[in-house]
């Protein structure tokens, strides 16, 4: 089975409707791409991507959900309700909601659990610190954060994970080709361990990704694609690393 090639762009806390013209843009310039083209928005402009995007390859992602189905969490968002607004993937465990709001591997499965539930694609974020590259530990941190969030009942079609060195996010800052290729030979390998085959998962890197870099590592063997922030708020850049993504 062949991994789903997807070059997703995670908006963070960042867009007013104002924004929607970059969906415009980016339907406009990248009609018919190779590959899935997801945009994760903040949840206020979810519906109204989804209407923007009406008729258009783009699909469309949470950045996050609650573990439960419903119930009294205020300011919280359920997987049913991402759903209900446009979204078809979510987000989970990406190291910003980890390290800010003490994420654990064991709440990220419950999410993705939630998320199944509901019909949602989870993408499940893992990554080293810094700390733990130079320390020599990343494939053990990965491959614990990779055994403790991802679902056992996860497939092919249900699960796509991104390896995200947290080093390397909003930073510009990359990790060599060598590493790159290194953590996703380990994770493919991990994973068909973990849920019987993984050759068709999609595997995605993570960290200062842009137009200048993504042809690069997109050669890498087993990066599937992309999860972009800052160069997914701008059309032009996510549509050169999508056509880089579809060109691979
Ligand atoms: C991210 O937040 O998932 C990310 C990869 O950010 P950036 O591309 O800005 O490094």
């Amino acid at each position: 089975m062949t991994p789903r090639k997807i070059a997703a762009g995670n908006w963070k806390m960042n867009g007013l409707a104002a924004a929607l013209a970059e969906v415009a843009a980016l339907n406009a310039a990248h009609p018919a791409p190779a590959c899935a083209m997801l945009l994760c928005p903040p949840a206020t402009l979810l519906a109204q991507m989804n209407w923007a995007a009406k008729g258009s390859n783009l699909k469309l992602g949470g950045q996050d959900c609650h573990q439960d189905a419903s119930g009294a969490h205020t300011g919280d968002i359920s997987a049913a309700m991402l759903r209900d607004a446009g979204a078809t993937y979510v987000i989970l465990g990406h190291s910003e909601r980890r390290a800010d709001h003490g994420e654990t591997d064991a709440l990220v499965l419950a999410k993705a659990k939630a998320a199944l539930a509901c019909g949602l694609i989870p993408i499940v974020c893992i990554g080293e610190t810094e700390a733990q590259r130079d320390a020599g530990t990343t494939l053990q941190v990965i491959g614990s954060q990779l055994d403790g969030s991802v679902p056992e009942e996860s497939t092919a079609a249900t699960l796509v994970v991104a390896y995200e060195p947290v080093w390397a996010i909003g930073t510009g800052r990359t990790p060599t080709i060598a590493q790159i290729a290194e953590v996703h030979a380990f994770l493919r390998a991990r994973l068909t361990a973990k849920i019987g085959t993984a050759a068709g998962v999609s595997l995605l890197y993570g960290g200062s990704v842009k137009p200048s870099n993504a042809t690069q590592i997109f050669a890498v063997p087993h990066v599937d694609g992309a999860l972009v922030g800052g160069a997914s708020l701008k059309a032009a850049d996510f549509g050169s690393i999508v056509a880089a993504l579809s060109a691979a």
